[in-house]
């Protein structure tokens, strides 16, 4: 068996919808799936036995997060981040570039690479599309990605222009070096283009071009609005090789899951729901509730009566919601159960339907079900807008553009 694979299992004659098998040296993953963030190599509160049992068969861990601490070298002497962190199933690891970008730690951006200080110690550290691939093998991911440049929006034309354009030069150079090291990891290319059409398209022609494993979308959810989000992927999937992944880097709420399913997309991750979890919401068909909310001080039966999670199976609604309410450990861990679950299950519902033939109905059924919490979305906003503006701030651009565009 070869160490990477994707076949397409079936594909929804009506969307852009496919659900697909990826075989890696660590496990098989079916799509579409959700992937849940693992920042620090932990998916926070969650064993990865409890990952096994709700059904998760590939994480993401952050290079950037784990180069700085506790460093690539010492997981590597560890035997890499499955051995170190007991998970035994696919991992993928980002290439640090995002945090790098977003987090406002960037000093200086050339050709060569990204500089940028530690926001733990101060350190400065670079990060060149070549030594990405160093630390990425000495983290021992099954998939990994390459140095890209993730533009803020609103971004300008020619600057959305020359970050694609660099982006591009440095997955060649990303190419050029990845067999140095780990030949069993797949590497996946990046399309960039910010929210210019004719530069996502041409993006996606390129990269999809280059003898990539598989393909990530990244730069978007980044702020704009979500038909802008679409608009971008319209224009992006039918460019794209059919027999390549695709993975849309960030987005992750149920409602745009099952969306950008819609429009060809077949991997994502997600920091938000396990992060709302921790903060009282918990999803349910209907939507996102507040579990610290009155109504379920006495409710007896589950958050959610179909939930088959170890949550609902195990405890009262209003159990969890003490537990909320009281800021005990335990909620951490049975909210994001919860959550990571429906997420699961989601995912494989959708799968299900694209199988059956029935995925368009599916998706308008639950769509129409499915109320998106609109602080959720402001929320989300919001934290990414001051990541743009930090960003520019240390880019030494003027942020009045986002100081007079910033959502209420
Ligand atoms: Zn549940």
């Amino acid at each position: 068996m070869p160490p990477f694979s994707f076949t397409i299992d079936a594909e929804c004659p009506e969307t852009w919808a496919r659900a697909g098998t990826i075989t890696t040296p660590h496990g098989v993953i079916q799509t579409p799936i959700f992937m849940p963030v693992g920042t620090q190599a932990t998916v926070k509160s969650v064993s990865p036995e409890e990952l096994h049992e709700v059904g998760v068969t590939i994480i993401l861990a952050n290079t950037y997060h784990l180069m700085l601490r506790p460093g690539s070298q010492l997981i590597s002497d560890f035997g890499g981040l499955h051995a170190f962190m007991h998970w035994d199933g696919p991992i993928l690891t980002d290439s640090g570039g995002f945090q790098v970008f977003s987090m406002g730690h960037l000093r200086k951006l050339s050709e060569e690479g990204a500089a940028f200080k530690s926001h733990l110690d101060g350190s400065v550290h670079l990060l060149t599309p070549e030594s990405v691939m160093r630390i990425e093998a000495e983290l021992g991911a099954d998939i990994i990605l390459p140095l890209d440049i993730c533009a803020a929006y609103p971004c300008a034309p020619t600057e959305a222009r020359e970050g694609m354009e660099r982006t591009h030069r440095w997955a060649e150079r990303t190419l050029a070096v990845k067999d140095r090291y780990r030949t069993e990891q797949a590497l996946f290319g990046i399309v960039q283009g910010a929210f210019e059409p004719e530069l996502r398209r041409y993006s996606a022609h390129v990269i999809g071009n280059m003898p990539f494993a598989g393909i990530a979308v990244g730069g978007l959810s980044v702020g704009e609005p979500k038909a802008v989000l679409w608009e971008m992927l319209r224009h992006v999937t039918p460019e794209l090789p059919k027999d390549k992944p695709r993975h849309l880097l960030g987005v992750g709420s149920p409602e745009d899951f099952v969306t950008a399913v819609s429009l060809g997309m077949d991997m994502f991750d997600c920091a938000l729901p396990t992060r709302v979890a921790r903060h009282g919401g918990l999803f349910t068909r209907h939507g996102r509730v507040n579990i610290t909310a009155a109504r379920f001080r006495v409710e007896r039966g589950p958050i959610e009566a179909e939930c088959d999670c170890y949550t609902c199976r195990n405890y009262s609604a209003a159990y969890v919601h003490h537990l909320a309410r009281t800021e005990e450990q335990l909620y951490y861990r049975l909210g994001s159960i919860h959550n990571i679950r429906y997420m699961l299950r989601l995912a494989s519902q959708v799968r299900a339907a694209i199988c059956a033939g029935t995925f368009p109905a599916f998706r308008d059924t639950f769509l129409a079900d499915y109320t998106p919490a609109p602080e959720e979305v402001r929320e989300e906003q919001r934290e990414k807008w001051k990541m743009a503006r930090r960003a520019n701030r240390a880019l030494g651009r003027p942020t009045s553009v986002y100081e007079q565009r910033k959502p209420r």
